[in-house]
């Protein structure tokens, strides 16, 4: 019987820990990462699956929940570094990592100058080391099986996937950021494809499978699945209804990201957590922006 590990990697995004994880799935012949972060911290994610006693080739699976390119940025270049590496992708991803022009556009809209510096260069995808993976797929990874769960809300081409040997569920973004130490999960809403029905229909699936620990990768794994689920649940409607009433009173988006801002804040501080270590995995910026975005399609405001 093989030994099965799953190990957290923090890719120390911009030199902080806690920002964003990838997950090392190892049965000692066969090696898988579910998230690989961006370009940007690639070198130091494949330096740890070194540290970790796994040699680079026998890692033979890179899985990512989305394409945004916290978690699936580096895919690209890593398939340079691991020849024997496929890249699981949701089908509605694939096409932007095949031909990456319009995620790149898409987000230097958002992060403008600091692209760069942040995500480092976004490399095609090569068409025969891509495989697309569907909704209900069991994906034999590791020395286990990974169950493919379409869960779109915080973006549509995004998956999460269970590990029904441990019941460890990888869950990308839709169940939300939350740090160590901290019961505050904050949703990360970021524009253009935030849908709350289809990201609470998300969490009705997920709700009903067997999920013993939640494996975040902003950040961490954390075993209270009822309670965490609920509580981005009932913060993601609250702020939605936060953010309508605002949105129909005219509001700026800055004015609007302000305002969520110090909301958001003060619950955190009822609840002990600290706020600025939520911002690397889901700043309010984007937040506000998602929610500003969603609202005014939904309104017919425009
Ligand atoms: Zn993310």
């Amino acid at each position: 019987m093989s030994q099965l590990r799953t190990e957290l990697i923090d890719l120390q995004f911009l030199g902080y820990p806690l920002a964003i994880a990838a997950y090392l799935l190892d049965d000692g012949a066969d090696a898988a990462l579910v998230e690989v972060g961006p370009t940007s911290t690639a070198e130091t994610l494949l330096r740890e699956v070194q540290a970790r006693g796994v040699p680079l080739e026998r890692v033979r699976h890179l899985i990512v929940t989305h394409i945004h390119l916290d978690h699936a940025g580096a895919l690209g270049w890593l398939l340079q570094r691991l020849p024997q590496a496929t890249a699981y992708v949701h089908p509605i991803g694939a096409p932007h990592m095949l031909d990456p022009s319009r995620l790149i556009s898409s987000a230097s809209r958002l992060y403008g100058e600091m692209m760069e510096r942040l995500w480092g260069e976004v490399i095609p995808v090569p068409q025969e080391r891509l495989r697309i993976v569907r909704d209900g797929e069991s994906l034999a990874v590791a020395g286990r099986t990974l169950l493919t769960v379409d869960t779109p809300g915080h973006a549509r081409h995004h998956h999460a996937y269970l590990d029904e040997a441990t019941g460890v569920l990888f869950a990308g973004d839709i169940a939300g950021v939350r740090m160590p130490g901290t019961t505050y999960v904050r949703p990360p809403t970021p524009p253009p494809e935030l849908d709350i029905e289809a990201w609470q229909a998300s969490l009705a699936k997920l709700r009903v499978l067997p999920i013993q620990q939640l494996a975040l990768t902003h950040f961490g794994v954390f075993d209270d699945v009822e309670r965490h689920l609920n509580e981005l649940e009932t913060r993601l409607l609250d702020w939605a209804a936060f953010t309508r009433k605002q949105i129909e009173q005219g509001v700026s988006d800055s004015e609007l990201m302000q305002r969520l801002r110090d909301y958001g804040n003060e619950e955190m501080r009822q609840q002990g957590a600290e706020p600025s270590s939520y911002d690397l995995g889901a700043g309010y910026e984007l937040i506000a922006l998602g929610f500003a975005r969603y609202w005014r399609k939904k309104l017919g405001l425009s």
